[in-house]
């Protein structure tokens, strides 16, 4: 087997575990005394990583007391000083780059190829952006102020990159924070703790309480001024509910379940490796897979025929194989739950082609795959599977594949392939999404923002926008809207 980083950050990091072994939260500027903890386990074997403290009400309290208590030290440097804690931000997570990739691939499960390449670079290009952000906030933004404490709630797909896109913009703006990782994968988010206490980044600043559902209710609860959520619409929904009345501001990450829409011009060899990098990518655990294969009548079969001899090629296996393409499902209970909802479908008329794989005799692998024959009304054509399986549907003109994209309760991204420019931007206007990537998918770049519409959620995240969503304007005449254009 060809390790993805060097063997010895695999060592490094057990060592790591196996000198922590249980984990307290983050508050204040320490590490807090363990109290009632939980196991983290590494998916591909279940072998349990840590113990890490579950969150309680009082532990939010805490955290909520510590971020407000340095809000006004934090939010009164000027944006150059807290541009430097940013960029020492950024470059520790480049010192630690092998570390954390490692560490991320063990919690969760994605191929070290994934968090080696993509997910540790890009947390650490968040920090770099908003640094940039800070440095010119005042002439960018001119009148505005920091919201203040923002309670941030993160799922497992990107732990350390979900992360980053919360915690940067929001240091940038002048805010303090709580994040809340989620449970399955609290690991680097505690290795990231580490480095705010090694750099000496002010106490309070950056505040880390770990714990599941009721922590993170727990948080939403408290008395912050903003809450940033990314996760399921579900949980998304009820916070909107136990937010609104209260002067919270608010944006919700949410679910997806977007098309990737192949015209009959389309150079297929590339789309075909655009849906790999689509719905096989993380596993298809990715709020923006595309999901919904929409492919043109007349090259369907020829399609179909590719993708089934691509698909049979990935490779699934140990995560921390630097060859590996598919890694293991976050946890047995969402192994269960894509299970699940697959055989629903089934039983309503889809057929599922999967790769003829061999799975590893333990941990939590799935075949990859895709659907057909999946009806409107079958649970399976909108309803977020999250995992590494999309359906493909036919269209026969571009109206059709318009109509057909937009049927959908979500609306966070798209993807369009064809070698007709006009036609890949026409429809590319027409499609209700908050991204919209050309002979392109899953492109994400700290200065553009990102965000869906509809049951995806709103507010953006990434650039200008993003900015944006951690300040607040005092006063209506300084409200940007209400300047003179
Ligand atoms: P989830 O909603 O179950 O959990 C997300 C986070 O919320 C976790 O930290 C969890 O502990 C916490 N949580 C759970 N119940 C809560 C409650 N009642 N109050 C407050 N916090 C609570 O989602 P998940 O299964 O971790 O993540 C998968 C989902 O996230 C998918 O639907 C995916 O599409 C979505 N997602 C969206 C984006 C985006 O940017 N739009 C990005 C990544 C993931």
């Amino acid at each position: 087997m060809e390790y993805g980083p060097a063997p010895e950050a695999a060592d490094q990091v057990m060592n790591w575990l196996k000198a922590r072994a249980r984990f307290g939260h983050y508050i204040d500027g320490a590490f807090t005394e363990p109290g009632e903890t939980f196991d983290t386990a590494n998916p591909a074997t279940g072998e349990v990583l840590a113990q890490v403290s579950q969150g309680s009400a009082a532990d939010i309290e805490r955290a909520v007391a510590a971020a407000r208590a340095a809000l006004p030290a934090w939010s009164r440097l000027p944006g150059h000083e807290r541009a430097k804690w940013l960029y020492a931000l950024a470059r520790h997570i480049q010192k630690r780059e092998r570390f954390l990739a490692v560490l991320e691939t063990l919690d969760n499960g994605k191929p070290i190829r994934e968090s080696r390449d993509i997910d540790v670079p890009l947390a650490a290009r968040h920090f770099y952006h908003h640094a940039g952000w800070a440095e010119i906030l005042e002439d960018e933004f001119p009148g505005a102020q920091p919201v203040g404490v923002c309670g941030q709630i993160i799922p497992w797909n990107f732990p350390l990159l979900m992360l980053a896109w919360k915690i940067a913009p929001a240091l940038a703006a002048g805010n303090t924070v709580v994040l809340k990782p989620a449970e399955f994968t609290p690991l680097t988010a505690l290795a990231f703790a580490e480095i705010c206490a090694e750099i000496g980044l002010p106490r309070g600043v950056v505040n880390i309480v770990t714990g599941d559902g009721a922590t993170g209710a727990a948080l939403v609860d408290a008395p912050v001024d903003k809450i940033a959520f990314t996760g399921s619409t579900e949980v998304g929904r009820a916070i909107r509910k136990a937010t609104a009345g209260r002067d919270v501001k608010l944006t919700l990450e949410l679910g997806g379940k977007s098309p990737f829409i192949v015209f009959a011009d389309a150079d297929l060899d590339a789309a075909v490796e655009g849906v790999v990098d689509s719905i096989w990518f993380n596993q298809g655990q990715v709020c923006c897979a595309g999901s919904r294969i929409l492919v043109a009548e007349s090259i369907a079969p020829v399609f179909q025929k590719r993708l089934a001899t691509r698909m049979a090629k990935l490779r699934v296996g140990d995560p921390l194989d630097k060859c590996t393409d598919i890694g293991a499902i976050v946890a047995p209970v969402q192994v269960q739950r894509i299970r699940r909802l697959i055989a629903e479908g089934e039983a309503q008329g889809a057929r599922l082609h999967t790769a003829p794989v061999q799975l590893p005799d333990r941990g939590c692998f799935l075949a990859p795959g895709y659907l057909t024959d999946v009806a409107p009304a079958n649970i399976l054509s909108d309803t977020e599977i999250f995992g590494p399986y999309a359906t493909v549907t036919t269209f026969r003109t571009p109206d059709e594949a318009v109509t057909l994209a937009n049927n959908s309760r979500y609306g966070l991204a798209a993807s369009i392939w064809s070698e007709n420019v006009n036609l890949a931007l026409d429809v590319a206007s027409r499609v209700k999404a908050g991204v919209v990537w050309v002979n392109s998918t899953n492109v994400f770049d700290a200065g553009a923002g990102f965000g869906g519409y509809r049951e995806s959620g709103f507010g953006r995240e990434g650039g200008r926008e993003g900015m944006r969503e951690y300040l607040s304007w005092p006063g209506p005449k300084t409200r940007p809207e209400a300047q003179p254009t």
